[in-house]
């Protein structure tokens, strides 16, 4: 099931969705459906402030930016 990062159009934020299906996303914080989704996870941080990392020593399976186990934006 993969889990996809998407905008909000209309708050401006990001937010992660579990795509089911044919299941339509919507915004968790305003529950808009003008969002779009973000083709990678990797190159910025949607949790947290810097105190909450992903260990680096979660294996070759991981990738190296984000922690997807594959990540089309990092070639993994
Ligand atoms: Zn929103």
């Amino acid at each position: 099931m993969p889990i996809y990062e998407y905008h909000c159009n209309d708050c401006g934020k990001d937010f992660e969705y579990l795509v089911l299906g044919s299941d339509k996303p919507e915004c968790e914080f305003c529950k808009s459906k003008k969002v779009k989704r973000l083709m990678s996870t990797c190159g910025f941080l949607s949790k947290g402030s810097g105190g909450e990392t992903v260990s680096s020593s979660a294996g070759a399976s991981s990738c190296s930016g984000c922690s997807a186990t594959s990540c089309s934006g990092c070639g993994n």
